[in-house]
């Protein structure tokens, strides 16, 4: 490891001042900066500590819908009374995520800000433009499994490997960030990018900004019909191949009689270098019935221009099944979803 000046800042004033330097970089819950700085990926000058800056809370936000922390951990987000009451699609995605231990010291900030789990961006030894720009991609002609099937470019086909932020897109949240400059609010849909030509910059955050909070509207008529569905190599300790966020506004449905989607939200993680979402295919299923015949048209439109990269060519099936899937557990309802994830060894002591 390089080394590196280590900074506690007390208020946020104090870190933004540190931040503003090049070099500096500021550390959560060093789950992933850590591992980045281990391995050389990532060669801060200093680290500012931003533990201590009080930006830890789950609350009303002003107008409605919830405020997250920047520094709130995964798990207290999760297990957030007001979460689970009123975004049960969030809590479940970031349950999906990672083990107890890990979310336990994960912030939602980092959260957002993690890098890809692309195995040759970790390997110095193998050329890679996200590390390095114009060094070349190994991932193009070699390990790809994990993957992009949409929203690569020749540059990169690195996918964004978070859970939370695929509910988080479905949802949408806004991150709201500070710098000496002022503040600034981000939309999610804004804030991770595509690779394009420059796949090193994973997302629109300037240098010298800090995630300060993120706000969820109001999202109640969703709350009923939602589900997270990952689909992973093994059960524990595995980043998404293909993740869905889905959540149903239904109409009728009770007593037998089939059920109408009156707005549908979905959003897909582990296929390209930002969780996916095309508001088309939510219009396309307004007004529906909801079935397969609907939620396979939907994934049409989701999947339209997907291609495989060889090793991860099954994805294309993977995520249309998975697609199908999310969106007829949500509108069996959140409960019946959660009664699935339960079934997995991810689910917390609680
Ligand atoms: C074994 C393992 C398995 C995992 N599995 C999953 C999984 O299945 N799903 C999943 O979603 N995640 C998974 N993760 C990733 C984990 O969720 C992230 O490492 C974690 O969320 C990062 O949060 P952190 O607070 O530790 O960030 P840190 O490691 O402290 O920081 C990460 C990055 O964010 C920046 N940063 C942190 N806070 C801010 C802020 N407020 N403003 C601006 N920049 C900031 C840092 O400078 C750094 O660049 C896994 C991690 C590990 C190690
Ligand atoms: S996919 Fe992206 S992160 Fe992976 S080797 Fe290629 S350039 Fe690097």
């Amino acid at each position: 490891m390089n080394p590196f000046t280590f900074t506690q800042a007390g208020d946020i004033d104090a870190a933004l001042a540190r931040l503003a330097i090049p070099g500096a970089r500021p550390i959560a819950g060093g789950t992933n900066l850590l591992d980045l700085m281990k391995e050389g990926v990532m060669q801060p000058d200093e680290l500012v500590d931003i533990n201590g800056l009080g930006l830890d809370s789950v609350e009303e936000a002003p107008g409605g819908g919830l405020r997250l922390g920047a520094l709130a951990r995964n798990a207290d987000t999760a297990y957030h009374p007001l979460v689970r009451a009123r975004y049960p699609l969030l809590s479940a995605a970031i349950l999906a995520g990672a083990s107890p231990q890990l979310r336990n010291m994960a912030s939602n900030g980092g959260n957002l800000m993690q890098r890809t789990r692309c195995y040759y961006f970790y390997d110095l030894g193998t050329p890679c433009n996200k590390r390095e720009p114009g060094s070349g991609c190994s991932a193009r002609n070699g390990l790809n499994r994990l993957h992009a099937i949409l929203g690569a470019s020749e540059h990169c086909i690195a996918t964004h490997p978070s859970d939370m932020c695929v509910a988080l897109r479905a949802l949408d949240a806004v991150v709201h960030v500070r710098s000496q400059g002022g503040v600034r609010e981000i939309p999610f849909a804004d804030f991770h990018r595509l690779p394009g030509e420059q796949p090193e910059l994973d997302n629109t955050l300037a240098p010298g900004e800090l995630i300060t909070h993120i706000t969820l509207p109001e999202a109640e008529r969703y709350v009923k019909h939602s589900a997270y569905i990952k689909v992973r190599e093994r059960l524990s300790y595995a980043f998404a191949l293909v993740s869905v966020a889905a959540a149903l506004e239904l109409d009728g449905g009770k007593d037998g009689k089939v059920a109408t989607i009156r707005s549908a939200r979905i959003a897909l993680g582990g296929v390209a270098h930002k969780p996916w979402r095309v508001e088309e295919a939510e219009r396309a299923l307004e007004g529906k019935t909801a079935g397969l015949e609907a939620f396979g048209a939907a994934a049409d439109i989701l999947l339209h221009g997907a291609q495989g990269h060889g090793q991860n060519d099954f994805k294309l099936t993977l995520a249309r099944n998975a697609i199908e899937q999310a969106l007829a557990t949500a509108a069996r309802g959140t409960e019946a979803a959660k009664g699935i994830a339960k079934d997995t060894p991810q689910g917390d002591a609680q």
